[in-house]
């Protein structure tokens, strides 16, 4: 760790402790060049890949967006909030278990695809007009059939407009 007084690049630890209900290590550093204490906080890292999107460009991971995207899917169907936040941190850790650095939108898209389809098959297919380009439209279709002939399966027939697509 560097000394952000002189540059020096060795400092000593001289206190260490958890904060923030043990999600932190504080700890107090003195530089052994100059002397001037200062202050750092280590916390577990986190990362999330960034997004490539369909442009090529990159954008941070944004998990509201995310949120906010599931949440419509889910519109009035009987999900509660806490399965989806359940889904959502699954999936958060799919991701980073992929150890990429960067992800393209279209797989994120397939794995919110993924969780939904775990959640309401209703907010799948909705998703999935939107996110996934099928082969074309008799293949989409084909997948609404099934999904509606699973069992406990409900009509999606009606609740996703074709000719939209
Ligand atoms: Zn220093």
């Amino acid at each position: 760790m560097r000394c952000p007084f002189c540059d020096f690049d060795d400092t000593k630890v001289i206190d260490s402790r958890l904060v923030a209900e043990g999600g932190q290590v504080r700890r107090r550093r003195e530089c052994l060049s100059c002397s001037e204490r200062f202050t750092t906080y280590e916390s577990a890292e986190l990362l999330m890949p960034k997004v490539i999107k369909t442009d090529g460009s990159r954008e941070p991971f944004d998990e509201e967006k995310l949120r906010s995207g599931i949440r419509k899917a889910l519109e009035k169907r009987p999900v509660s909030v806490e399965r989806i936040e359940a889904e959502i941190s699954d999936l958060k850790r799919r991701l980073q278990a992929t150890g990429e650095r960067e992800v393209h939108s279209r797989d994120v898209g397939e794995q919110v695809m993924e969780a939904l389809k775990a959640l309401d098959h209703v907010a799948y297919v909705r998703f999935a007009s939107v996110y996934r380009s099928f082969q074309d439209l008799d293949e989409f279709r084909a997948e609404i059939d099934r999904l509606s002939a699973e069992p406990g399966g409900v009509d999606l027939k009606g609740s996703v407009d074709l000719k939209k697509l």
